[in-house]
């Protein structure tokens, strides 16, 4: 940096502020920037991440991997040798095709950049994962949503009658569903698929804790696409994704991939942790465990109602969200508000499943709310 140089005074604020009017897109503006909140030194529940962080001699070996890593180098683009290790630990066949994200939040950018042109429509059930109608924002397509019942499940009449009126370009099912932690039928998500007339992605963000999954039929639908995520299994920081469907779909998401989106380090990464999925795999049955355990002792709490979940985290209705919120952010313990989110969501709390001894203060600070 040139230090000598004096600094040049800056415009007013009003000035840009006006700029900014004049030049971002107006829905860009409308909206509200993705918030997360900060959570130091407290209880964290709200995100869905596993509690768990990796054994000591994992950290280790780690280390090693990253340490070779030759970071004046771009990463491999398509990131071949970590497709080759998801291939080897998800035991799919060879003519399946995978294509890598930056998370799987990349992926769904991707997959909905390369579908919609202006005005096409793209369909999910509704409430599910905010980021199918924002990246159909983004694209300038037309968002539907297709209400759930009042207990989530899906409606599949409703579903089918708004495919046959939309004709949708790109359809979501997350399975799992986000936020409302409910499996859908196999069945009626095949119906589904099988009378949509463009792209049916299948969201399987939660598999490790549903153990249901379509990728073994990704190939049995001629317009399916499987996408998943190591995220919830103990690897958010990591940000990896990955699609999987007939290699045609994929050869055209590649299209608009960003060339290096999976940065070296976390394909360094990778390879390593799938070498320990056994200790990831404990560490999914004893959050398996301890959801059981959580939702019986919510579902004896006066007052709260629990949701089924196939995820890693629980819904429950309580009868004053913001309250409850608030007084759980006193106790140190953050949760997700869904109240205002969504109409059937009303007065829902969405808790992530955390270690046993989060869980015990969360209930602790529960008894003493309700
Ligand atoms: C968490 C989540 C994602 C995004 O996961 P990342 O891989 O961390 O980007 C995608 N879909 C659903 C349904 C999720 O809940």
């Amino acid at each position: 940096m040139n230090t000598a140089q004096a600094p040049v005074p800056g415009v007013s604020t009003a000035a840009v502020a006006a700029r900014v009017q004049a030049t971002i897109r107006p829905d860009v503006r409308a909206l509200k920037a993705y918030a997360v909140a900060k959570a130091n030194g407290v209880i964290k529940l709200d995100a869905m991440e596993n509690p768990y962080d990796l054994p000591e001699p994992v950290h280790a070996e780690l280390a090693a991997a990253l340490a070779r890593v030759s970071l004046n180098r771009y990463p491999d683009g398509p990131g071949d040798s970590v497709k080759q290790a998801l291939v080897r630990a998800l035991a799919l066949p060879d003519d399946v095709g995978l294509i890598l994200g930056n998370g799987s939040d990349e992926i769904l950018q991707m997959i909905t950049t390369a579908v919609c042109g202006n005005d096409a429509v793209v369909l999910a059930p509704d409430p599910s994962f905010v980021m199918y109608r924002l990246n159909a924002l983004y694209a300038r397509a037309r968002f539907v949503g297709v209400p759930l019942r009042d207990d989530f499940a899906l409606d599949t009449r409703r579903m089918l009658a708004a495919i046959e009126r939309e004709q949708p370009a790109l359809t979501w099912i997350a399975y799992p569903n986000n936020p409302t932690g409910n499996l859908f039928p196999a069945a009626e998500v095949g119906r589904i698929i099988a009378a949509a007339p463009g792209l049916v992605v299948v969201d399987e963000a939660y598999f490790a804790f549903s153990e249901h999954s379509f990728l073994p039929q990704v190939l049995a639908y001629p317009n399916l696409v499987v996408v998943r995520t190591v995220s919830k299994i103990g690897m958010a920081g990591l940000r990896l994704g990955y699609a999987a469907a007939h290699p045609a779909w994929i050869a055209e998401f590649e299209k608009v991939r960003p060339p290096y989106n999976v940065n070296a380090l976390t394909q360094a990464a990778l390879p390593v942790l799938l070498a320990h999925e056994a200790t990831l795999a404990r560490q999914a049955r004893d959050i398996l465990a301890q959801r059981a355990r959580l939702i019986a002792a919510l579902a004896r709490t006066q007052g709260v109602t629990t949701y089924p979940t196939q995820t890693n985290f629980v819904l429950v209705r309580v009868p004053d969200a913001d309250r409850w919120f608030a007084a759980l952010r006193v106790a140190g313990i953050l949760v997700k508000n869904l109240h205002g989110a969504h109409p059937l969501l009303a007065q829902c709390l969405r808790i992530t499943v955390g270690t046993a001894a989060e869980n015990d203060r969360l209930l602790a600070a529960v008894s003493s709310l309700s």
